[in-house]
C-alpha cells in the first residue's frame, strides 16, 4: 500500500527545512525527502583545515530580515574574520598594496555610478518587479555597464575582481540586475552591500542554523533518499523516491535549485517558465576555495583581475603558525581547488612569499544535486520568469532561494521563500478542510 501524508517537502536545504517547520508546527503531516546524506544542502560545514569551514554558504546580516530572524530565534552566535591589515590589487601585472580604504577609495567612483540608479529599477527589492519598464535594463550583463564607466585600468581590473568575489560567474553571463537587486537590498548603499555579502558568520558554524531549525520541525526528515518522479493530480500527487518507494501527499514542495529542476520528472510536465530559466542555467559558475598557509601573516585582503583563477582572496582565520584563507574564482573550469600546486600558482599573482600547505573546497558544478554554487540570474531571466518561478502548478509548490524576493541566492531568500510556500499551503489546506460538503 501506497503510504500517505498531508505534505512531502523535497529537498532538505534551508528553504525545505523552513517550510518544513512551519507546516508541522501548525498541525500538518510533513515528511521531507533529501536526497543527500546530510542536511543543509548548499550550507555545508566541515571541520577540515584545522578550523570550522562553511564549504557553501558563508555570511550572513542584520539587514537580510528573515535569516537574522532566526539567528535571534535560535540565540546563534555571529562573529567575523580578522580585519585585513593589508590589501593588493593589481595594475596590469603590477602588484599595488595599501590597506582596505585604499582599495575601497579605487572602487568607489566605479560602484557608485554603477548603482546610482538602483531605487529607480528596483524601488521595492521585496517586489523586485515593481518597475514595470525594467525589463529595459534587464536585457544588460554587468560587463557591458561596466564598460560603459570607461574607468582606468587599475579601477577596472578592481572593480571587476569585487564582482567577481560577489558574484562568482563570468562578468558578461551576469545580469546587470543582480547588482541592482543586492545593492536595492542594502538600501541603495554599496559599501552596506559589501559588508552584507562577506563580512559575518555564525560562530559555531552555519550547519548550527541548520540542525536548529530540523530539530524544531515537527517533520519526518529523511536522508538518503533522492526522488526520482513526480505524477500530480488535482487532489495530490504520488511521489516515487530512493529504491522505487512511493508516498501520496496532498500537496508537494519542491525546493532544488535552478539548474537541475528540469531534470526531474514530474508528470503533468511543468510550466515552460520553470522549465526554461533550468536549462539556460543561472550564470554562477565559479569556485570558492579553502587555502592554509604557513604562518605567521598578517591579515590581508587581495584583488586580482576577472579572467585570474582566483580574483578574490583574503585571511578568515589567522593562527599561530598557520593562516586559513578563502578564495573566489568565476569560473570552475580554470582551477581545481582541490590541487594544491594550482592554488599555489593562482596565489603567486599577487604574493610569492606565502606557502600553501593544504587546500579544500567542494566542486559545486559537478555536485549532482545542486550544479551551481548562489544563485545569479542572467540577462532577461528576472524580468522573463521571477513570477513563473514561483507560482505554484496544481497541488505542486516550490521554495528555494533561487526564486526568492529580496536576497535570492542567499540564505535570507532561502528562508523567505519557504515562509511564503508553508503559508500558501496552510491558508489553502485550511479553507478546503473549512469549505462545507454541499
Ligand atoms: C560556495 C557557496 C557560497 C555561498 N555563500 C553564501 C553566503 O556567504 N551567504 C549566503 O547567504 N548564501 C551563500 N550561498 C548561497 C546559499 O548557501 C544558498 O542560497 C542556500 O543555502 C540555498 O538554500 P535552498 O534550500 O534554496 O537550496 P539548497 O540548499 O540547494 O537545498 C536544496 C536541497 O534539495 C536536495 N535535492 C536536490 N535534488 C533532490 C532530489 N531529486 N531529491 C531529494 N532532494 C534533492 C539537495 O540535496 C539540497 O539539500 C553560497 C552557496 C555556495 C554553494
Amino acid at each position: 500500500m501506497t503510504e500517505t501524508t498531508d505534505v512531502v517537502v523535497i529537498g532538505a536545504g534551508l528553504a525545505g527545512l523552513v517550510t518544513a517547520r512551519e507546516l508541522g508546527n501548525r498541525g500538518h503531516r510533513v515528511v521531507v525527502l533529501e536526497a543527500r546524506d546530510r542536511l543543509g544542502g548548499r550550507v555545508f560545514t566541515e571541520n577540515r583545515l584545522g578550523r570550522t569551514l562553511e564549504l557553501g554558504g558563508n555570511w550572513l546580516h542584520w539587514t537580510q530580515p528573515h535569516v537574522w530572524a532566526e539567528v535571534t530565534r535560535y540565540g546563534l552566535e555571529v562573529s567575523r574574520g580578522p580585519r585585513s591589515e593589508e590589501t593588493y590589487w593589481l595594475a596590469g601585472d603590477q602588484v599595488r598594496r595599501g590597506n582596505l580604504d585604499d582599495f575601497m577609495n579605487l572602487i568607489d567612483p566605479g560602484m557608485t555610478r554603477l548603482l546610482e540608479d538602483t531605487t529607480k529599477w528596483i524601488p521595492r527589492p521585496d517586489a523586485p518587479l515593481t518597475n514595470p519598464d525594467l525589463a529595459e535594463v534587464d536585457r544588460y550583463n554587468l560587463q557591458e555597464m561596466l564598460d560603459k564607466l570607461d574607468l582606468s585600468e587599475d579601477e577596472r581590473n578592481a572593480n571587476e575582481a569585487a564582482w567577481v568575489g560577489h558574484f562568482n560567474a563570468p562578468l558578461d553571463q551576469c545580469a546587470y540586475v543582480n547588482a541592482l537587486r543586492w545593492t536595492a537590498g542594502s538600501s541603495g548603499h554599496w559599501h552596506l552591500m559589501h559588508e552584507a555579502s562577506a563580512i559575518y558568520r555564525l560562530k559555531d558554524g552555519n550547519d548550527g542554523l541548520v540542525n536548529a531549525i530540523a530539530a524544531d520541525a515537527n517533520a519526518d526528515i529523511r536522508l538518503d533518499s533522492p526522488v526520482t518522479s513526480i505524477r500530480h493530480h488535482e487532489d495530490g500527487a504520488v511521489v516515487t523516491y530512493g529504491e522505487d518507494k512511493r508516498i501520496w501527499a496532498q500537496k508537494v514542495v519542491i525546493t532544488l535549485p535552478q539548474n537541475i529542476l528540469h531534470r526531474l520528472d514530474v508528470e503533468p510536465a511543468l510550466s515552460e517558465g520553470k522549465l526554461a530559466p533550468s536549462r539556460e542555467r543561472t550564470a554562477s559558475q565559479g569556485v570558492k576555495a579553502w587555502i592554509r598557509v604557513k604562518g605567521p601573516i598578517k591579515p590581508f585582503f587581495a584583488y586580482s583581475a576577472q579572467d585570474k583563477p582566483l580574483s578574490v582572496i583574503r585571511t578568515e582565520f589567522v593562527g599561530e603558525d598557520d593562516a586559513v584563507l578563502v578564495g573566489f574564482g568565476a569560473d570552475a573550469n580554470r582551477i581545481d581547488v582541490t590541487d594544491k600546486d594550482q592554488v599555489q600558482a593562482a596565489i603567486r599573482v599577487w604574493r610569492d612569499d606565502l606557502e600553501v600547505l593544504e587546500v579544500t573546497g567542494h566542486k559545486w558544478g559537478e555536485d549532482p544535486y545542486a550544479e551551481e554554487t548562489w544563485q545569479i540570474q542572467r540577462p532577461g531571466q528576472l524580468t522573463k520568469y521571477h513570477a513563473a518561478q514561483q507560482a505554484s502548478e496544481g497541488v505542486l509548490h516550490f521554495a528555494s532561494s533561487d526564486t526568492a524576493n529580496i536576497w535570492a541566492g542567499f540564505f535570507d531568500g532561502a528562508i523567505e521563500s519557504g515562509l511564503r510556500a508553508a503559508r500558501e499551503i496552510h491558508a489553502q489546506v485550511s479553507a478546503a478542510s473549512a469549505t462545507p460538503a454541499t
